[in-house]
């Protein structure tokens, strides 16, 4: 679906991205995970258009998309959500969704109903029944009607991502969806995440910090430290990867026999 073939980004003497491999497959969720500093944002802006790489390409179902525009790749199927949600704040949050969904949908009315002061309704039934699905898929539909303004952060994260689905995207890449999210808003957007990926066969690029996340969600999962892909594997294959446990003290990565007993684990020296 999307793919960054040994790209390579330097900010000045910084080698942010060093000749980094990785395929976000249909179908399947790919993990990119790496502690703060990584690479996983500029990796992120090189996919989705925001940033030329140095050297490298990008290809989109095999075409080389590399010096082509955020744009043209959204109108091929890509969307995506920033890490510091981008909200309106005097819209509610069902008119987020429905903004949205016209872009991809109906953007000729967009203009139409700002221009005769018309606003958002009525709403064909069409439109009424997907944004509806949108709102009740991220747990959202109790506050549809509030402004944004105020929302808390994890809110907005989970409008960000019903915003990004309304375009009904072939590819979503999302980076650092967790951040401001509770344990229980998490887990609800592990779930929608999963059930999207089953339900619409959309290629998901999840980008995280968040290590049980990724691996709890991903099919397949590419590990970067200091710009370097220092792994790639399985979940299974990552729990287990002595190299990936050492750039993360060896901490925060549960083995997935975590009732284990006795000796191993010890702490990293
Ligand atoms: P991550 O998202 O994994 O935390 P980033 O991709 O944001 O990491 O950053 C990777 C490295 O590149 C960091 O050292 C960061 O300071 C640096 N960096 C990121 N963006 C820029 C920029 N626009 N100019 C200079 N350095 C940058
Ligand atoms: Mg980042």
């Amino acid at each position: 679906m999307i793919e960054a073939r040994g790209v390579t980004v330097r900010f000045g003497g910084l080698v942010a991205l060093d000749d980094v491999d990785l395929k976000v497959p249909g179908h399947a969720v790919t993990g990119l995970l790496g502690p703060n500093g990584a690479g996983k944002s500029t990796l992120f802006a090189v996919l989705s258009g925001l940033l030329k790489p140095t050297a490298g390409n990008v290809l989109m179902e095999g075409r080389d998309v590399t010096r082509t525009t955020p744009q043209k790749r959204a109108s091929r199927g890509l969307a995506r959500t920033f890490q510091h949600p981008e909200l309106f704040s005097s819209l509610t949050v069902r008119e987020h969704v429905v903004l949205a969904y016209r872009m991809r949908h109906a953007k000729g009315r967009i203009w139409s109903d700002l221009v005769t002061g018309r606003g958002f309704f009525p709403q064909p039934a069409e439109e009424r029944i997907r944004v509806d699905e949108l709102l009740a898929a991220l747990g959202l539909a109790g506050i549809q009607d509030r402004p944004v303004a105020g929302l808390p952060l994890g809110t907005a994260r989970l409008l960000e991502v019903a915003r990004a689905l309304a375009v009904d995207p072939t590819l979503l890449l999302l980076d650092e969806p967790s951040s401001g999210l509770d344990a229980r808003e998490t887990e609800e957007l592990a779930a929608t995440l999963q059930s999207v990926v089953t339900e619409h066969g959309v290629a998901l690029l999840l980008v995280e910090h968040d290590v049980e996340l990724v691996l709890g969600l991903s099919d397949f999962v590419h590990v970067l430290d200091f710009g370097v892909e220092i792994a790639e594997g399985t979940p299974e294959q990552i729990r287990a990867d002595p190299v990936v446990r050492a750039a993360y003290l060896g901490e925060e990565i549960e083995p997935t026999d975590a009732r284990r007993s006795g000796t191993e684990q010890g702490e990293p020296q």
